[in-house]
């Protein structure tokens, strides 16, 4: 497919899950906050990383006070979001190497940057990869890119816009090149909630998804090829 038609087709995709769940507000956060959030979401529930970096943020007054907070401390605050050792002595790292760049923890000066080079300079820090770098780059700093969790990358296969065999890294580059830049953020905050209410792992609800003309999974399509064969 052409990127125009890729591109056509995305814009069908965003107003139906518009339709099903509503315009995503807008939200936008301080990038450091973005980015040791993402951080603390890994391998955990959005329920369990949140309450872990609300005690982070009760516990020590800035990030440079987590920087400088012995290591079992910062791992105590953040015991609920699972992980907390590794986390703690990796949210530590990327602040030390923040700190000792530029003087202080922050990465405001990351809106200074190009999007490409924004991105580069996330995933050379250790313990980021891909989607916590496109995270921080669309909530804290407003960049079109699109962060490929794993209800993103289900319904991505599920509607053909990656191959079935796609990885999550694989993904980020491949939606990047078709996506437009206004429709990253609307289609990404819809196909998580898709993801979870309707197009789940295990026995998505397919009966009455407004996406199934999109769908390679629909019952539609798989009866129209069982007829094209016959
Ligand atoms: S038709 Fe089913 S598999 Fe396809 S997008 Fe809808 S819920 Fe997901």
């Amino acid at each position: 497919m052409s990127n125009d038609g890729a591109s056509g087709r995305i814009q069908r995709i965003v107003a139906i899950l518009e339709e099903m769940y509503g315009v995503p507000p807008a939200r936008r956060e301080d990038p450091l906050d973005a980015l040791v959030a993402t951080v603390l979401s890994q391998n955990t529930s959005d329920v369990n990383s949140g309450r872990a970096f609300r005690s982070l943020k009760e516990r020590f007054p800035s990030w440079e006070a987590v920087r400088e907070a012995d290591v079992r401390d910062v791992a105590d605050a953040i015991r609920t979001g699972g992980l907390a050792d590794v986390k703690a002595a990796r949210i530590q790292g990327i602040l030390d190497h923040l700190h000792s760049e530029g003087g202080s923890a922050s990465l405001d000066f990351l809106e200074r940057l190009d999007t490409r080079a924004a991105q580069e300079y996330l995933v050379s820090l250790d313990g980021v990869g891909p989607k916590t770098a496109a995270c921080t780059l669309l909530f804290g700093c407003g960049m079109p890119v699109l962060p490929v969790d794993t209800h993103v990358l289900r319904v991505a296969r599920r509607l053909g816009l990656v191959s079935e065999r796609c990885g999550a890294e694989a993904a980020h580059e491949a939606m990047a090149s078709v996506v437009p830049p206004d429709l990253v953020y609307p289609l990404h905050v819809n196909m998580i909630v898709h993801g979870r209410r309707r197009c789940r792992p295990q026995r998505p609800r397919c009966d009455g998804c407004l996406l199934a003309p999109e769908c390679t999974r629909s019952p539609e399509r798989t009866l129209g090829k069982e007829n094209a064969s016959e």
